[in-house]
């Protein structure tokens, strides 16, 4: 009964009108959502990375709090890379100490003014403000994926390999798998290393 009044209660305000079914979005007109963040494929970069990319934006990582809900034994929630908070995914690529050192260090490499990320859409959208050429903004937003996957690499060398990781060791993964993987991909292979590492490009 609680339902069924429940339910009379809803379609209280519902008129029907004559006419043909339609089938209709609700939000189409109103504006009410902005559902227009579409994740910015990047050919540069490997599929992979873009497939890990557009699993971190979806919340869809293996984070550890994850699998303790679906009672896979860790043994801690908290983050391998600084154990000061829950391992969620927005703390491992944006809150975490690790990776907003890293970020500053990729903003310092690439030359933008330093990043202030509250979640990781802000970063993956960070190209459209870098100026400059289109290119050089590609080059940059590839730079932040491939981030993204040494970031995810770090945090799974603490967890099952036992390493030590520092900034430096991330930073210096960026740079080196970027290299590899971008400097082909775009069509640069006169792009040298030491114009890499300057961010010449
Ligand atoms: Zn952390």
């Amino acid at each position: 009964m609680v339902e069924l009044r429940g339910l009379l209660q809803l379609c209280q305000n519902v008129v029907l009108e004559d006419g043909n079914d339609k089938v209709g979005w609700d939000l189409d007109d109103l504006g009410l959502t902005h559902p227009d963040f579409r994740l910015k494929w990047n050919n540069w970069v490997p599929g992979k990375v873009g497939i890990l990319v557009w699993r971190v934006d979806l919340d869809r990582i293996p984070v550890i709090p994850l699998l303790a809900k679906r009672n896979v034994l860790v043994g801690f929630l908290d983050c391998p890379a600084c154990g000061e908070a829950d391992e969620t995914t927005e703390h491992v690529f944006v809150s975490c100490g690790l990776a907003q050192a890293v970020w500053q260090a990729v903003s310092t490499w690439c030359k933008v003014p330093h990043i202030f990320a509250f979640s990781i859409r802000d970063i993956l959208e960070l190209y459209k403000f870098i100026k400059g050429s289109k290119r050089k903004a590609k080059f940059f937003h590839a730079v932040c994926m491939v981030s993204v996957w040494c970031l995810w690499k770090a945090r799974n060398d603490i967890v099952f390999n036992g390493m030590a990781i520092t900034v430096e060791i991330v930073v210096g993964n960026i740079k080196a798998l970027g290299y590899l993987w971008v400097k082909n991909r775009s069509g640069g292979s006169s792009l040298s290393w030491e114009d890499w590492c300057k961010f010449k490009v």
